[in-house]
């Protein structure tokens, strides 16, 4: 079979059971993978149904621009579509985003202009007022905003809905979706309650966002409005596309159990999947007890990891951020996060007093002693200090003839907890060596921030 354009790919992405992330869930997990889609998200589907809904409207004419404040997917989806069909786009995106969702728009020959997250939604700078205001001054403007244009869940409604009750021969028994627009949850949720009323809907929220507490008392409380990491779900305002009737629950999971999850999925499954199945994956994981043997859980897997490669893929932002799990922590990692610094040794024949000054200059408190390639000894500032107290002539004598033995040289992918256990009131420093055969020093301080973070 062959296709006449892009477009047609849209839609009819595989469902794949997942095996090892939800071993510890009696159901049986199934992962719808948007990622299959031609723009890498299933807002191919909805940015498609928009703009082609606008067409038969008349909102949209030939040659017209489409404007839209799109955290990236929906942008994708509609700069492929914009493509096809001869229309020009310009995208207002907010400046949390990742850096590659905005280049990528940019590669579909959209404009992008971005914006402050942290402002509230009426504030001028703010991604809806900017792209209001360009609807109204640029010519043959079309706004789909996809919050409240309903084109958005009919298009799950359509065929995300069915494509699940098929692929699951009708067995589904729990949607678990990430809420952003709602057009998703809504749509899906909303064609299988109308095949079978017992399937539950989840929605995954973010503590930030306003969705549980609006779903469980009908209130917007500030309290729950704060910016967020997480990418892509939760909202600070209400959408028209949240059908609120049809979910049954709303579950909200920490910025750290999304990133951490997001990446545990492609290590655990092998499937590349962006910030927000992370987050609906941990949502499933905090609810596991409410499932039983018999049940079949699907959950949306939105977009692909491609566009967090500087963010939830890259180990030194998710170590700032405070996201890396400490068990995952190897060596490499402490050695990585002080900048891979090849550790400062001296030859054995130096006078102590030129190896004092050393430790001054580069501003160390111990180094490894070395005769040739090997390791023979250590030193550190305090006991050397100490000796010279005891004894002044110390300071003509070579290094080698007074230093400790050498600092245990442990490997490069060994678990900090493990590492943690080999300082003893003598050795308070060991040595790894990188894939390249430098050696760098790890210090007990080093592994101690590490594991406080
Ligand atoms: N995940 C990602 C990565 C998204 O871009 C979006 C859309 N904002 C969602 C989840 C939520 O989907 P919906 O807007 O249909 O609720």
């Amino acid at each position: 079979m062959v296709y006449n354009n892009i477009l047609e790919t849209v839609g009819n992405t595989p469902i794949v059971r997942l095996n090892s992330i939800t071993k510890d869930i009696k159901a049986t997990v199934y992962a719808k993978v948007e990622t299959f889609n031609p723009g890498h998200s299933i807002k191919d589907r909805m940015a498609l149904q928009m703009i082609e809904d606008a067409e038969k409207e008349g909102l949209l004419k030939p040659g017209g621009t489409i404007i839209e404040g799109t955290s990236g997917n929906t942008g994708m989806g509609l700069a492929m579509a914009a493509i096809i069909k001869g229309y020009k786009c310009i995208f207002v995106i907010p400046d949390k985003q990742s850096k590659e969702k905005i280049d990528a728009l940019k590669a579909f020959g959209a404009e992008v202009v971005v914006t402050p997250t942290a402002v509230e939604p009426e504030d001028p700078r703010s991604y809806y007022s900017v792209s209001t205001r360009l609807a109204k001054e640029v010519e043959g403007a079309w706004k789909p905003n996809q919050y409240d244009n309903l084109s958005n869940s009919k298009a799950h409604y359509k065929t995300t809905g069915p494509e699940i009750w098929e692929q699951t021969e009708g067995k589904i028994t729990h949607l678990v979706v990430g809420v952003g627009t709602g057009g998703t949850i809504s749509g899906t949720g909303k064609y299988l309650k109308e095949k079978n009323p017992n399937i539950k809907i989840w929605g995954i929220d973010s503590y930030g966002s306003l969705f549980k507490t609006y779903h469980e008392t009908g209130e917007i409380r500030d309290e729950d409005i704060y910016p967020y990491v997480t990418e892509g779900i939760g909202e600070d305002f209400v959408p028209k596309n949240v059908n609120f009737d049809i979910i049954d629950h709303f579950e909200k999971v920490t910025d750290r159990d999304a990133a951490i999850y997001t990446k545990e999925i492609v290590k655990q499954e092998g499937i590349w999947v962006g910030n927000s199945a992370g987050a609906a994956i941990g949502g499933l994981l905090q609810m596991k007890d409410k499932l039983k043997e018999d049940d079949v859980v699907v959950v949306i897997f939105h977009d692909h990891g491609t566009r967090y490669v500087g963010k939830f893929f890259n180990d030194d932002w998710m170590r700032k951020m405070g996201y890396f799990k400490t068990t995952d922590l190897k060596a490499s990692h402490l050695v990585e996060g002080k900048g891979m610094q090849v550790t400062v040794s001296v030859e054995h024949d130096t006078p102590v007093a030129k190896v004092i000054e050393l430790m001054e200059e580069h501003d160390i408190s111990q180094l490894p002693v070395k005769k040739g390639d090997e390791f023979i000894g250590s030193i550190d500032q305090l006991g050397l200090l100490n000796e010279i107290v005891r004894d002044k002539k110390l300071k003509e004598k070579e290094i080698g003839t007074i230093c400790r033995g050498p600092y245990p040289i442990i490997p490069w992918d060994m678990p900090i907890e493990e590492i943690s256990t080999i300082f003893t009131k003598i050795y308070r420093a060991v040595l790894t060596r990188d894939m390249l055969g430098d050696y760098h020093m790890i210090t007990k301080i080093d592994v101690l921030e590490a594991l406080a973070k």
